[in-house]
């Protein structure tokens, strides 16, 4: 197999793509194959995946389990859309019905993680009959005129003329914004947090608001990781407001916490769930999940001409049966707490290291250059990756900053590989200035 080569893709990229779109690394590899949790990249050289294609991969990648049915269906039928009868996109919302927390039951499939989080804000206007919406600060929930105006992190906002009718409320971020008072927990920030909301939704809006969204642990805003306490106070203010909560697990859900949903670890029952990208395992399917009596707000004529068609939800029926069979959600657990536990012994040697957060195998090392004034260390994070890639292992960052080194790999990973990620760690951080 002969390939164009990293030049030759970043030619063709500069030449043909719309020129909106970065790439990691100042030397990036090609990648031409995957192996559950190791790639290879044009020159054959291996690679360890520790991001999972943006916590897509969990199942890892070329999996078979996933792969064989998917291709079996694809010889049998590919596409008929949605106005005719075809059975793999009910059994798949059938099967999301039994793993969703609480009355969570209707699915709309559409194609992506942006649409649907557009279909759950639009599922809730016609539900609650309002049509003002809450985000958090640092959120990022899609590419849409609508789900752009809801993310909270300003690289990501390209449009000058935002939706109307848009808050943003304080976000819970506790390394940053709550150690100001050295005395305060994480629980009495979270409370100053809340009362932002409740001040937001009292003073900024006309209080007719369909929905607040949140992401259960912020992925883009550098795996800031809240507490039950946060959700539940949330959850009881936004009731007392008929304010409906949408909860964006389009990068947490499916395994990745050690729960199937990352908002279980948090006793929380959202009344809209949306979900993409693991759902498919690198096919492209996402849905929104709600209840019978919210869906029932929906009765207009509406389709998505390739949502859920016979073979991504064949993709993710196979998803769902394999994080059962291969016990992903205990892997996640052990491999994560090993992974955890490693990180905080390398903070103790290695000062850059400024917190180690989140759940199960979503976590986020914050690289600072001083504990005091937590100044981001962005070019080191550039540096790690680029070290640790030219050592065969991938891993992501994200964060306002961009310093947070983000650890998501496919849930199959083994205890040697999470020892050699660590290991390989441990020397380029004592490489880095
Ligand atoms: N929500 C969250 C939390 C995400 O992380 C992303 C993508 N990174 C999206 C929504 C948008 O998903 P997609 O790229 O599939 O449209």
């Amino acid at each position: 197999m002969s390939y164009l080569g990293p030049e030759g893709v970043i030619a063709k990229k500069n030449e043909y793509f719309v020129p909106c779109i970065n790439h990691f690394y100042k030397n990036p590899p090609q990648f031409v194959k995957g192996e559950m949790q190791y790639l290879f990249d044009s020159t054959g050289k291996k690679y360890l995946d520790f991001f999972a294609g943006v916590s897509v991969m969990n199942c890892g990648h070329s999996n078979p389990a996933i792969i064989d049915p998917v291709i079996e269906q694809i010889h049998d039928l590919q596409h008929v859309c949605n106005i005719y009868l075809t059975e793999n996109g009910v059994n798949l919302a059938e099967a999301l019905a039994e793993v969703t927390p609480g009355n969570l039951k209707r699915s709309f499939f559409v194609n992506s993680g942006t649409e649907a989080n557009e279909g759950a804000l639009l599922m809730a206007q016609l539900y609650t009959g309002a049509h003002e919406f809450i985000g958090l600060d640092l959120g990022l929930h899609g590419r849409t005129q609508l789900t752009m105006s809801l993310t909270g992190i300003g690289m990501w906002r390209t449009t000058d003329t935002p939706n109307g009718g848009i808050h943003f409320a304080r976000n819970p971020y506790f390394y940053r914004d709550g150690r100001r008072d050295e005395n305060q927990t994480q629980e009495e920030f979270e409370d100053e947090c809340i009362a932002d909301v409740e001040r937001l939704i009292r003073r900024r809006t006309s209080g007719k608001i369909a929905a607040m969204i949140v992401e259960p642990i912020q992925g883009n805003a550098g795996i800031v990781t809240p507490t039950p306490h946060y959700f539940q106070k949330l959850k009881a203010l936004l009731d007392q407001h008929g304010i409906l909560l949408i909860v964006d697990e389009v990068q947490t859900g499916f395994a990745r916490t050690g729960k199937m949903f990352a908002i279980e670890n948090f006793g929380v029952v959202p009344d809209i769930l949306t979900v993409a990208k693991a759902l498919g395992n690198g096919f492209p399917i996402g849905a929104y999940i709600t209840t019978d009596e919210i869906a029932a707000a929906f009765t207009r004529p509406s389709a998505s001409t390739l949502g859920g068609n016979p073979v991504s939800a064949m993709a993710g029926l196979s998803v769902l049966r394999y994080i059962k069979e291969a016990g992903l959600m205990e892997n996640a657990i052990a491999r994560g707490t090993q992974l955890r536990e490693g990180l905080l012994e390398l903070a103790k040697k290695h000062p850059l290291i400024g917190d180690v957060r989140g759940l199960g195998l979503m976590l986020g090392a914050e690289m600072v250059t001083d504990r005091k004034t937590l100044a981001p260390a962005a070019d080191q994070v550039d540096e790690i990756l680029e070290k640790m890639k030219d050592r065969g292992i991938i891993v992501g960052k994200n964060g306002e900053n961009r310093n947070v080194m983000a650890m998501q790999p496919p849930l199959v990973v083994t205890e040697a590989d999470v020892r050699f990620f660590l290991d390989n760690l441990d020397d380029v951080l004592t490489e880095v200035k």
